[in-house]
């Protein structure tokens, strides 16, 4: 494998543990530990991703070497540098919960590749100082998800950290996988993810916690300096601009999961990356059918903090603790205020915009919201999947419902999990919608090829439905890794039409509606 260009910034301008042992312990006045990645037993090479790996400068050939096994096993480090595990905190599900931190991850190098640097960190390859009373590994199965999911965000236009490598360890790991008390072993596994940096809200609110201003000062300075470089430092100016700049990059990235039904599952802030990227892939899920109450994550299954409809508030609440973290940085509490309502105003127009470019909509108009929420409503009504739902909304014709008045519940009757609960009064508000869009499209001034190209582009055909996932994972269980390899092709395009893979853009199985791992996760992985 060609050597990897070391750029390792955080190590150099950050502050570090002074002691070197992996005893798990509170970390102060630092922001890293140093951690040494576990040797595997048997480590291979179950997946790459190879977009990702062209981003540091790597070709098919060093994907296959021993070398890269060896590195991103955890087996061997690399040249010029040394690993280490992030200090961080975080908010719970609405709770303090003091120091957390990489628990079970460990960065092994910052690398520059044209004039861009990713840092590279490994899931699951052991123990550090910030593992409290868990293993530091991770499973198979957790690992798949991880991997596939962190690349299928990416080529749906997600902000999302990426998967450069998936291997299996050749270890045993025990999990208690529901909570239940039925523990028992699966396959271990490691995922090397890449991302400019994997820095959270919580990497601050744990400095501001212990009232440490001087290293809050020297994180927030770093990560303006390499990841906000408009903002001009040196007054207290800058800390508003910067967490002005994280909300609307934290926003972005929420709609973006509300515009494809992602729904992250752990919205606690140590999962928050300070960057606007889709962080930390454990018990998320995909919406099948459209309902806004939905979390897959079992843990969260009494309060539903991190539902559907819920992400963007509570990405609101995260950003309400950074800016707390932030204040003694700016001690000013309105400014912070000012931007959290900025958020809110921003919210009220981008979650228009988004449906309005779902529905295919280029002009603006005033009821557009009426037109939104009837639609919200009505989707409601019966089970009805989403994905389905919208991509069959972009070939809708003003043409074809003038003259067959059951054309639109023709057309979108693939997105419906049971007809008969298609009852003639919920028929009714699908025509009525119906008849709404269509005075609202024949406003619009784009030609119907337009605005289908338009809707392609918005509403994904193929997502990483629940169900898919296990299947590869069921697969993987058994040493036959070829759907996790069709289903990264898939998603490499997934607004594109694929005529081969129409199988995978179907509603969810019937088997697969109380499987666990399908409809139901926990945050055991
Ligand atoms: P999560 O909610 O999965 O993002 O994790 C919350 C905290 O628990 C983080 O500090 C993780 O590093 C830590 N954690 C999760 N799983 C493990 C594990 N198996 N071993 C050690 N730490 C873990
Ligand atoms: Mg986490």
């Amino acid at each position: 494998m060609r050597p990897l260009k070391i750029n390792d910034r955080f190590l150099q301008e950050l502050p570090a543990d002074p002691e070197r042992t992996q005893s798990r312990r509170q970390v102060k006045e630092a922001c890293y530990s140093y951690a040494t990645p576990r040797i595997p037993e048997n480590p291979t090479l179950v997946h790459t991703s190879k977009e990702a790996a062209e981003l540091i400068g790597l070709t098919e050939v060093d994907l296959t070497s021993k070398d890269f096994l060896d590195i991103f096993s955890g087996t061997k480090k690399i040249e010029g540098t040394d690993p280490y595990a992030m200090c961080y905190g975080g908010h719970q599900f609405g709770h303090w919960a003091g120091q957390l931190g990489d628990g079970r991850a460990i960065n092994i190098g910052e690398v520059e590749h044209e004039g861009k640097t990713w840092a590279l960190q490994l899931k699951g390859s052991g123990e550090t100082p910030y593992s409290r009373t868990a293993d530091g590994l991770a499973v198979l199965r957790s690992s798949v998800r991880e991997h596939l999911c962190s690349e299928a965000m990416y080529h749906l236009g997600v902000p999302t950290t990426r998967s450069l490598s998936l291997v299996a360890t050749g270890d045993q790991v025990m999990r208690d996988m529901m909570y239940d008390g039925n523990a028992a072993y699966e396959k271990g596994a490691v995922v090397c993810r890449m991302a400019p940096a994997f820095i959270r809200f919580g990497n601050f609110e744990i400095l501001a916690s212990r009232g440490d201003v001087e290293n809050l000062r020297k994180l927030a300075d770093f990560t303006i300096k390499h990841f906000y470089p408009e903002i001009k430092l040196g007054t207290t100016d800058a800390y508003i601009e910067f967490i002005r700049e994280v909300s609307r990059r934290t926003l972005a990235m929420i709609m973006d999961w509300q515009r494809v039904g992602f729904v992250h599952g752990v919205m606690n802030t140590d999962n928050m990356s300070i960057l606007g990227l889709t962080i930390d892939y454990g018990p998320y899920g995909w919406l099948e059918g459209y309902e806004p109450g939905w979390t897959p994550n079992t843990t969260d299954r009494q309060n539903k903090r991190y539902q559907y409809g819920q992400q963007a508030q509570m990405a609101h609440w995260n950003l309400y603790h950074l800016g707390n973290a932030l204040y003694p940085l700016v001690e000013a509490a309105e400014p912070l205020e000012a931007v959290l309502d900025e958020f809110r105003q921003n919210y009220a127009i981008e979650y228009p915009a988004m449906m309005r470019r779902k529905l295919g909509l280029a002009l603006i108009e005033k009821e557009d919201w009426h037109l939104i929420q009837q639609l919200e409503e009505t989707l409601q009504l019966t089970e009805t999947d989403m994905t389905i739902f919208f991509r069959l909304l972009g070939s809708f014709s003003t043409k074809k419902i003038s003259d067959n008045k059951s054309y639109f519940l023709e057309l979108i009757q693939p997105a419906f999990y049971q007809l008969d609960e298609l009852t003639p009064e919920v028929k009714q508000k699908w025509n009525d919608w119906a008849t709404q869009y269509t005075h609202r499209l024949s406003r619009e001034t784009r030609t119907a090829e337009a605005r289908h190209a338009a809707m392609n582009a918005a509403n994904p055909k193929y997502v990483l439905r629940n169900y898919m996932a296990q299947l590869a994972i069921d697969d993987a269980n058994q040493g036959n890794y070829d759907l996790i390899e069709e289903l990264y092709q898939l998603l490499k395009q997934p607004y594109a039409e694929q005529p081969d893979a129409e199988k995978w853009f179907a509603k969810r199985p019937e088997w697969a509606r109380h499987k666990v791992g399908c409809s139901m996760l926990s945050c055991s992985s």
